[in-house]
């Protein structure tokens, strides 16, 4: 790999927003294990007409709301989207019930840009957030996620990935989820270990949907 890093290290999350269960069926017959997807409600359908793909992990990759909080620990491996303490707290609640024994894997979304649509905790809540989702027994925290602002110059994501990695450096956390398909090369280079890959694994998405 040009990042000089070991493929094995970093994990493809083939992001299937907006496409059917049956292109997560064939990107699983063709060997991806990883999947992301955006909407609570879009999975819910879609997991239904998939049935059991034993040995896949699923991971939510929105914004989610904390009345569907229940509904996601259901059909979701990994949270990567936890931005507020209200949603940790309601995540832990639907662990406790749902995986008594287990714990429920979390990552948390930092929001690294001024752009008032982007969900994700800001920076400064950071200290917080971590210590809380660290004493619910029922989640386990793994690492940080971000999106950069949207750019058609993948360096102009640079910035944002080396302060994703400072940050999770900071707070010891191992995972990196970052990089879509416009600037995943850049994101490796800088420590991603979770890539979100749509576009360039499916093609592309209506425009309305994006
Ligand atoms: C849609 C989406 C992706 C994938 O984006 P592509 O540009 O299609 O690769 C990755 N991460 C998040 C959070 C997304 O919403």
């Amino acid at each position: 790999m040009r990042a000089g890093r070991d493929p094995e290290q970093v994990k493809l999350i083939a992001v299937s927003k907006v496409f059917p269960a049956e292109a997560i069926r064939a990107a699983y017959e063709a060997g991806l294990r990883d999947f992301g997807e955006n909407y609570v409600q879009e999975f819910e359908h879609k997991s239904m007409e998939l049935g059991n793909l034993i040995g896949a992990t699923f991971h939510l990759i929105g914004h989610l709301q904390t009345n569907k909080a229940r509904r996601a620990v259901q059909l979701f491996d990994v949270i990567q989207t936890v931005d507020s303490e209200r949603l940790a707290q309601r995540l832990e609640q639907a662990a406790a019930t749902l995986k008594p024994g287990g714990k429920l894997e979390v990552m948390i979304e930092v929001k690294l840009s001024g752009e008032p649509s982007k969900s994700g905790a800001p920076p400064e809540e950071l200290d917080r957030l971590v210590e809380v989702l660290r004493t619910c027994p029922h989640l386990k925290l793994t690492g940080l996620m971000t999106m950069p602002p949207f750019s058609d110059d993948p360096e102009a994501a640079r910035p944002y990935f080396r302060r994703l990695r400072a940050l999770a450096e900071a707070y010891k956390l191992p995972h990196l989820s970052m990089g879509m398909s416009q600037d995943f090369e850049v994101a490796v280079e800088e420590g991603a270990t979770h890539v979100r890959i749509g576009t360039a694994l499916f093609g592309a998405r209506r425009p309305a949907w994006k």
